[in-house]
């Protein structure tokens, strides 16, 4: 795959980009070793002056970075400027929390260990590897990178190929906010060469956001060389509206969570499992909100939907469409390509799929939801969980019982209840079966890439 910006609105190249050469990627890697030598001397006062320095850096060109992940990917251009605001807040937050969510912790009774005094302390491990994904191209660098320079690591980035043009922003934002060159550098390479630098002695772990093959073959890499790996992979989340819900505030957060970022997010609801009380009202709702929707130019204020960031995106997604259509399921709305010129998919709501349609199992990545009668509870939480993933889940419900029922059931890494899926700094975010595993953000994430030490005297 070539690393270029492919703008998926007009379907034209807008640059093409060298890769590294392999001389380029050791020299990179050596910087990066020697930057985590000089990081675990540093202290989190002085880590987070620089990690600061960086966030502003990133806020103050928020509009015009915005604009380049809308033209690299396609998201509408508010979605892409909230991105870039968002990132730097997590930076700032990192900033303020690591030496806390590091601190030294003590064991109350020493005497049980035989000890006078007894501790665990959290120590980096060095240059950890990256691979990501461009629906993202900001934001899912930098929950990582936040977290990892923050610790003391330092970083490697193998950023998507089709946003070279964030990965080389990513590659100088830390350096300029003064951290020591080479703490954080991106590695402009093919998914092929990711195997030779992560089997590099120097490199110490690795963590991967994409989808399930290719978290797959880096798993099995890192646990070739016995190095620590975090994966988070894909999703296909149920969005559960229950008989007690408030049906009309369930179907307008529901299009809202399946067409955020042109429906091309992990934590999307993508499957709509609705009880048959609701079934019909929330159906007809929801598929007269999404045929609603605007779609368009994502750089024109009033889009709601951009395109599909690749054109073989936009094909799996039409191919799943073509393949449930085939087999007897209804479209509600959309179910076509729309006349532009650009990877564009219409709105989509299917209902009645069979159980062979290949959009039961597997992940739809763009605008396109499935639609789901449930009988009872257990029905409704039998569909939530026959998916091989296990990311985030939604409930709707205004009864405690129901709540709690959905809550201990759901195999998924999160529930949100009365809402929909969103990632916070503040709280841990991961999956369980094929979503990976894992945990990214709040205090969890920043101990993933650490050495928990313990510490035992006598
Ligand atoms: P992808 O094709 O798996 O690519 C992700 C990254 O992995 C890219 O940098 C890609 O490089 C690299 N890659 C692909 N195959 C590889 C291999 N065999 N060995 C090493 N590296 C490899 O995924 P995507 O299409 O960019 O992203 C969509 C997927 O990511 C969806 O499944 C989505 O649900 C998931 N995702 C998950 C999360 C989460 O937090 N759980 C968040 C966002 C997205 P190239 O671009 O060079 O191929």
């Amino acid at each position: 795959m070539a690393i270029a910006t492919v703008n998926p609105t007009s379907g034209t190249m807008e640059m093409l980009i060298e890769p590294h050469s392999a001389d380029e990627v050791q020299e990179r890697i050596a910087q990066a070793h020697a930057a985590a030598r000089a990081l675990r001397d540093t202290s989190f006062a002085q880590r987070a002056e620089w990690m600061n320095a960086a966030a502003d850096i990133l806020a103050d060109q928020a509009e015009g970075l915005g604009e380049l992940i809308t033209v690299e990917m396609g998201k509408p251009i508010a979605q892409s400027v909230a991105e870039v605001h968002k990132s730097a807040k997590a930076m700032r937050f990192y900033a303020e929390h690591a030496q806390q969510f590091l601190a030294d912790e003590a064991l109350s009774d020493p005497s049980t260990v035989g000890a006078t005094r007894a501790w665990t302390r959290y120590e980096p491990l060095g240059v950890v590897l990256a691979v990501m994904p461009w629906n993202y191209p900001l934001w899912q660098v930098v929950r990582f990178a936040a977290p990892a320079l923050m610790a003391g690591n330092a970083g490697l980035l193998k950023h998507a190929s089709n946003v070279p043009q964030a990965a080389l922003f990513l590659d100088t934002l830390f350096e300029r906010g003064g951290f020591p060159q080479g703490s954080f550098r991106a590695l402009l390479i093919g998914g092929s060469e990711v195997e030779s630098v992560l089997a590099d002695e120097r490199v110490k772990a690795v963590t991967l956001t994409g989808s399930e093959p290719a978290g797959r073959s880096v798993a099995a890499i890192a646990g070739d060389h016995v190095k620590k790996s975090v994966l988070e992979l894909g999703g296909s989340d149920p969005f559960i509206v229950l008989a007690s819900a408030e049906v009309g505030r369930a179907a307008e957060t529901a299009v809202r969570a399946r067409i955020s970022n042109n429906g091309q997010s992990c934590i999307a609801g993508k499957r709509f499992i609705v009880h048959t009380d609701v079934y019909d009202e929330f159906a007809a709702e929801f598929a007269r909100l999404m045929s609603e929707l605007v779609v368009g130019n994502p750089l024109l204020p009033e889009t709601q939907v951009g395109p599909v960031a690749t054109s073989a995106g936009r094909d799996e997604l039409a191919e799943l469409v073509e393949d449930a259509r085939a087999k007897g399921a209804s479209v509600l709305a959309g179910g076509f390509a729309p006349d532009l010129r650009g990877w564009f998919y219409a709105p989509t709501v299917i209902a009645d799929l069979p159980e062979d349609a290949r959009l039961i199992q597997e992940e739809a990545f763009g605008p396109v939801a499935s639609l789901y009668r449930a009988h009872d509870n257990d029905d409704a939480l039998r569909i939530a969980n026959q998916t091989t993933f296990g990311l985030s889940s939604a409930v709707w419900t205004t009864d405690p019982d129901e709540e709690e029922f959905f809550v201990s059931g759901l195999e998924a890494g999160a529930v949100f209840i009365n809402g929909m899926t969103v990632s916070y700094q503040e709280l841990p975010f991961g999956g369980i079966k094929r979503s990976g595993f894992g945990r990214e953000l709040a205090a969890v994430g920043i101990r993933e890439f650490c050495n928990l030490k313990t510490v035992w005297r006598a």
